[in-house]
């Protein structure tokens, strides 16, 4: 197996024996022709954004998208960003590919506005290193410029751990950055270090209950009162709170008698293709009916 494979090849260290299990080669094989290919990618424009709808409860409306990468790499199939992005990550490439990600959803967002979509927010994710690179602030604020998307429709999604792993650094660039008039959700909250004490002395705007917990939170009793303490923890701190992952109609029951004031989930709808978005803006303000 992989593990004892692994334990080898650790003993042999340095040395020239060299024993892989099969499945150890077809990882380093697949993984260094995914590093070869995201050399590539931005140039030969092989990137796209889906944008998932995020729904206020109230009133059914869609308040947001967020935007969500994907890379249709060289042999046509579709990389999972759970694969390479944490390759990206490693290889540094998650600079230029998130200044592009950056770029093309607030270009991507400004249409929308300017398609008559006027309040709605774009969430975007941030990669660790991104967060903690010292020209962030230049680089948004080039952006927003150049794409006229208004800073406080601007979301940017960050973990648990990118504020801890360095909170004075962190909170001087988060105080930087909502000085531009951006907000900040804590992305898969409750998965990471969840030093609560913390939530007090960063200045966020919404928390997203990890789906990880949505998804048992009407069998499990456990992962129910999780979902329940986030929200109330959420309420009382002043800030958003928005569950991801949301599948069921029970799930969503559950949600809306907690209190929950904001969903996102297949339930709704699956990360959309661009081309896609007018068409369910336009339907589900038609739904809710004249505003
Ligand atoms: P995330 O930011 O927590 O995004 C939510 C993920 O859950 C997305 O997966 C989305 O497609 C998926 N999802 C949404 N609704 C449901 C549902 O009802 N059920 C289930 N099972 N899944 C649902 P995706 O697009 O594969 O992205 C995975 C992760 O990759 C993201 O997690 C985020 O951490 C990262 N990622 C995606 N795009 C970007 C990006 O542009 N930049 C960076 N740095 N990371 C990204
Ligand atoms: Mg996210
Ligand atoms: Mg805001
Ligand atoms: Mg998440």
């Amino acid at each position: 197996n992989a593990g004892s494979a692994l334990h080898l090849a650790k003993q042999a260290g340095q040395g020239n024996i060299r024993f892989f299990s099969h499945d150890l080669t077809e990882q380093a094989r697949r993984r260094r022709t995914l590093e070869e290919g995201l050399h590539r990618a931005l140039e030969r424009e092989e990137f796209f954004l889906c944008y998932q709808p995020q729904l206020d409860l109230h009133g059914g409306a869609t308040v947001g998208m967020e935007a969500l990468i994907r890379w249709r790499g060289p042999d046509g199939q579709l990389v999972a960003p759970m694969e390479f992005i944490p390759l990206a990550e490693q290889t540094g490439q998650i600079l230029a590919i998130g200044q592009w990600v950056l770029r093309q959803a607030c270009r991507q967002g400004r249409a929308w506005h300017d398609a008559g979509f006027s309040t709605l927010q774009m969430a975007v994710n941030l990669s660790p290193c991104q967060f903690l690179q010292d020209n962030l602030p230049q680089l948004l604020d080039q952006v927003l410029l150049e794409t006229g998307f208004p800073a406080h429709c601007l979301e940017l999604e960050i973990t648990e751990g990118v504020l801890m792993h360095d909170p004075v650094r962190a909170a001087r660039m988060l105080a930087v950055l909502r000085e531009m008039g951006v907000g900040f959700s804590v992305d898969d909250f409750g998965t990471g270090y969840s030093s609560l004490a913390y939530l007090k002395r960063f200045q966020l705007d919404r928390l997203k209950i990890d789906r990880s917990f949505v998804r048992d939170c009407c069998h499990d009793r456990q992962d129910g009162a999780i979902v329940d303490a986030i929200i109330s923890l959420a309420r009382n701190l002043g800030l958003d709170v928005i569950a991801e992952g949301v599948e069921t109609a029970s799930q969503l029951d559950f949600l809306r008698a907690q209190g929950c004031g904001l969903v996102q989930g297949y339930l709704f709808s699956p990360p959309l293709p661009a081309s896609e978005v007018t068409g369910w803006l336009t339907s589900s303000i038609a739904a809710r009916g004249p505003v």
